[in-house]
């Protein structure tokens, strides 16, 4: 497409430096200066961010930038990755989906967020466990657009559930899928929650205290459903890996790699497989939600999870994710092509 008349991308800001150069954009990732700016040039990248219903070209003319200036100046914009197609903008308009898309289309590079929204809408996130972490992960993906949830906890609600995200007291008692499926029903009317299961969601999340079960997962690994296995120790949780079924580390992988540090791992593994549920701490819990979140909305959305091949060891004062790398274990075999 011509660049004059493309748009520069939504949501970036134009800043003025002190010497006259100017400043598309304060992300390290792609943020760019252009100097040897007139006052008038200048003026004009302001233009773009201010009437964006005027194209870059209609506007410059305006301004009286000179063709050949404008040619230049663009082409350094469009090598950036800063001008995209007048149609990313397309059902913009107030509401909380059109401020997402604004900031999902900074990481494409057709600026179309609204895609990635359309994307979320048509995928089905299935929950398992939902203690403070699966609940508040079920709310985080409800608010991020994801269309479908399956939600799968029969067990009642605790007091301890409570106080973090939805769940109140006056749902103690209550089965929690069924529970949490009227709040997520109340706050986000437009997502489906289904409380009898998905056979086949376009990714399963599965919290479990202490442990992992591989054979849990067995029906996930054959169906080549990704998952994401989330697990609540003493002080704290550990997300990922995120398992995309025969292309990277998977449960089994990360037992076996236990078994190999551990000799008396299938004892000690076993016996914390057994038990009650564990405590889920609040800024624990909401650290690890979000982190759980954000890895699932990013393999949804088409990008490569850090989760994929590492866990992400969250824990108890600081919470900050910590990435520990998990490679493929050859004794379980789930591999069959090149990570
Ligand atoms: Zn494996």
């Amino acid at each position: 497409m011509e660049a004059a008349t493309m748009r520069l991308r939504p949501g970036t800001p134009v800043l003025m430096r002190s010497d006259g150069s100017v400043q598309c954009g304060t992300d390290p990732r792609w943020s760019v200066v252009l100097d040897g700016l007139t006052p008038v040039e200048g003026s004009w990248l302001r233009d773009l961010t201010e009437r964006r219903h005027v194209s870059p070209g209609q506007s410059a003319a305006r301004r009286g930038v000179t063709p050949h200036r404008r040619d230049l100046i663009l082409g350094v914009l469009a090598r950036a990755g800063m001008l995209v197609a007048p149609s990313a903008e397309h059902g913009a308009g107030p509401g909380a989906a059109t401020a997402d898309a604004r900031a999902l289309g900074v990481l494409r590079p057709d600026g179309a967020g609204l895609a990635t929204l359309a994307g979320r809408a048509a995928a089905t996130v299935a929950i398992t466990g939902l203690g403070r972490i699966g609940s508040v992960i079920a709310l985080l993906l409800a608010a991020a657009g994801v269309g479908r949830l399956a939600l799968v906890d029969p067990r009642p609600v605790q007091t301890a559930d409570t106080g973090l995200g939805a769940l109140t007291e006056q749902d103690v008692g209550q089965a929690r899928d069924e529970a949490l499926a009227r709040v997520v029903a109340g706050r986000s009317p437009a997502v489906e929650v289904l409380t009898d299961g998905d056979p086949e969601p376009d990714l399963a999340v599965v919290v479990e205290s202490r442990a992992t079960l591989p054979a849990r997962f067995a029906r996930l690994m054959s169906a080549g459903i990704p998952h994401l296995p989330i697990v609540v120790r003493e002080a704290d949780v550990v997300v990922g890996p995120l398992v995309r079924p025969g292309h990277s580390t998977c449960v089994g992988c990360l037992d076996a790699v236990r078994a190999d540090q551990d000799g008396d791992w299938h004892l000690i593994g076993a016996q914390l497989r057994r038990g009650p549920e564990q405590p889920q701490e609040a800024a624990l819990s909401a650290l690890a939600a979000a982190t759980a979140a954000g890895q699932v909305l990013a393999q949804l959305d088409g990008h490569r999870p850090t989760a994929v091949g590492s866990c992400l060891e969250i824990s108890l004062p600081e919470c900050l994710p910590r990435v520990r790398r998990v490679d493929p274990h050859p004794r379980c075999g789930c591999i069959t092509l090149t990570p």
